[in-house]
């Protein structure tokens, strides 16, 4: 009940605009499982569970759409699972097309046999360029006994089978070429992950698809627009074999500047090494966006706004992640970091001894608990803050009070190295300019790592001609070392907190005797 609520809050009420729901709904998620779901894929995800789940009282089903054995691995569709539950996704039923083959090849040779199909074996290169011209094949008219025997054939991966694949026998010249006879099925010798050797022919999508959801009871099958020319194709199969209708919907694809959605070439990056894996920070997959930094509440809310509409997208970082920091900034708790290079080592000449304070993790919610902050006359600051420092000037170090500046020693090149602070407790931290981060130099400071990412592409869209390799970013990781208070020792993988004046970070790794925490920093929607 909670859930379903806050589910609400994302502000998403539309409806499967003018489709018939009334023999209640059943909407599928058909991933290939080819990668790791991506962003993209987020969106068909969430669409199609919340038409089931949350508009209706329906079912989702999660389908994978495993007919091409040569991109599809076991690791992928585990992977595919995971992510659907981290996003709080549950199907009601999973299902494979493979569980079908059986089927889809009956429904093949009934399709021969009616006269719906034919088996072809023209080269790709002349089918293409006939489909193009609208010149039918010249197996057109092939009769079903020879098409099936061709079937046979294929079916055996014999050297001829192999040549033949078997075209639906809609049109050679409609003025829509989704129509012109497309290839319902084709050889593979590749063995399939879940049904091995079994079969050497597989259906492809066009045919796959339209055959199970209807088999499976989808009532309202959301594809991305793409798709849209397909949809009489879809229509006309389900004629063919005098199978149930189902209604489809468009939904417009999702995509993000300086971002490639693509399975194919995201692989490509994960092979090259371009990126460390399909969870790499600035990969747009679930498990990447999500080890930067995103919510998976935020990425609901995100999505669910835009909604089932058709109108194309390309969207810039910045509003998702404007979004996150809803989520984020009432509850990440804060704490200090100061980078080590060139770290100023400074005096508080009239600090009392040492001494520590519980004081609140953040200043507005006082349910993220409580941290330790000790006070003593040696603290660190940034070059940066003590560069700007004038003679006598009275600051604000944060969370402590103000102090006036009495000594700033630098070197030849200007490198502050050495300040001498007084502290002025009457001193109003309402008038100083300059509020600083300070930390009390300890044993207990916490080694960290802060990291920066930027965009894997130098462009805000790729064009057909752009080779991936020449609009890559290679300068994509930014690392400084800093030294934090001893409460950061606590953070967890997965931790999402604020350094005071630096920013939000998710905790990467946790400390471990000899090497630093890693935190990453999670983008703001705010140019640095
Ligand atoms: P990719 O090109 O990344 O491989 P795909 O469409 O081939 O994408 P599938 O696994 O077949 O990948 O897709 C599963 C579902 O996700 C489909 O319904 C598909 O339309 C949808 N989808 C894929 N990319 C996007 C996107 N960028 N925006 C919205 N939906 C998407
Ligand atoms: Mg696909
Ligand atoms: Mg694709």
């Amino acid at each position: 009940k909670e859930s379903k609520a806050a589910k609400s809050k994302a502000g998403a009420s539309y409806d499967i605009a003018l489709l018939n729901t009334d023999n209640g709904v059943v909407t599928r998620f058909p991933p290939e499982p080819s990668g790791y779901l991506h962003i993209g894929h987020a969106k068909a995800a969430m669409l199609n569970d919340y038409f089931a789940h949350e508009k209706y009282n329906g079912t989702l089903l999660l389908r994978f759409d495993d007919t091409n054995p040569s991109n599809e691995k076991q690791e992928f569709q585990d992977a595919i699972v995971e992510d659907l539950a981290l996003m709080g996704i549950k199907p009601n039923k999973v299902s494979y097309t493979s569980d079908y083959f059986d089927e889809l090849y009956a429904y093949c040779i009934e399709m021969i046999k009616t006269g719906h199909a034919y088996a072809d074996d023209t080269d790709k290169e002349t089918m293409a360029a006939q489909r193009m011209d609208g010149i039918p094949s010249a197996r057109r008219e092939l009769s079903p006994e020879e098409s099936l025997a061709r079937l046979e054939e294929m079916k055996s991966s014999t050297p001829e089978g192999l040549r033949w694949c078997i075209r639906a026998k809609i049109s050679p010249d409609d003025k829509n070429k989704a129509l012109r006879d497309p290839v319902i099925y084709r050889c593979n010798p590749h063995p399939h992950h879940r049904t091995g050797t079994k079969w050497k022919i597989y259906p492809t999508y066009d045919f796959a698809c339209p055959v199970v959801d209807s088999m499976e009871g989808v009532t309202h099958a959301l594809r991305t627009i793409e798709y849209r020319d397909r949809n009489p194709q879809y229509q006309w199969m389900l004629d063919a074999l005098k199978l149930r209708h189902v209604q489809v919907w468009d939904f417009a694809r999702m995509n993000f500047i300086r971002t490639l959605l693509s399975k194919r070439k995201l692989t490509k990056l994960v092979e090259s090494g371009v990126v460390w894996g399909w969870d790499d920070p600035r990969f747009p997959t679930i498990r990447g966006i999500r080890r930067r930094g995103m919510t998976i509440p935020a990425l609901r809310e995100f999505i669910l706004k835009q909604g089932p509409s058709r109108t194309i997208t390309l969207f810039d970082w910045a509003l998702i992640w404007a979004t996150n920091k809803k989520y984020i900034d009432p509850v990440a708790p804060r704490h200090t970091a100061i980078v080590t290079q060139d770290v100023v080592k400074v005096i508080i000449t009239n600090a009392p001894a040492t001494f520590t304070e519980e004081k609140p993790r953040h200043a507005k919610n006082a349910a993220v608990g409580m941290k330790t902050v000790t006070f003593a006359s040696n603290v660190l600051m940034e070059q940066v803050d003590a560069k700007s420092y004038k003679q006598d000037e009275e600051i604000t170090l944060m969370n402590w009070g103000n102090a006036f500046v009495r000594k700033i020693t630098a070197d030849a090149n200007g490198t502050i190295t050495h300040l001498e602070l007084e502290l002025n407790p009457q001193g109003d931290v309402k008038k100083t300019e300059k509020k600083v981060t300070w930390l009390a130099e300890t044993p207990d400071m916490v080694p960290v790592e802060l990291v920066d990412f930027d965009y894997l592409l130098k462009k805000d869209s790729l064009s057909e001609d752009d080779v991936l390799e020449d609009v890559l970013n290679y300068d994509t990781e930014h690392r400084e070392s800093a030294l934090a208070d001893s409460n950061v020792a606590q953070f967890k993988e997965g931790d999402i907190m604020q350094f005071d004046r630096k920013g939000f970070y998710r905790c990467d790794r946790a400390a471990t005797p000899g090497s630093p925490a890693v935190f990453f920093n999670i983008p703001t929607g705010k140019a640095k």
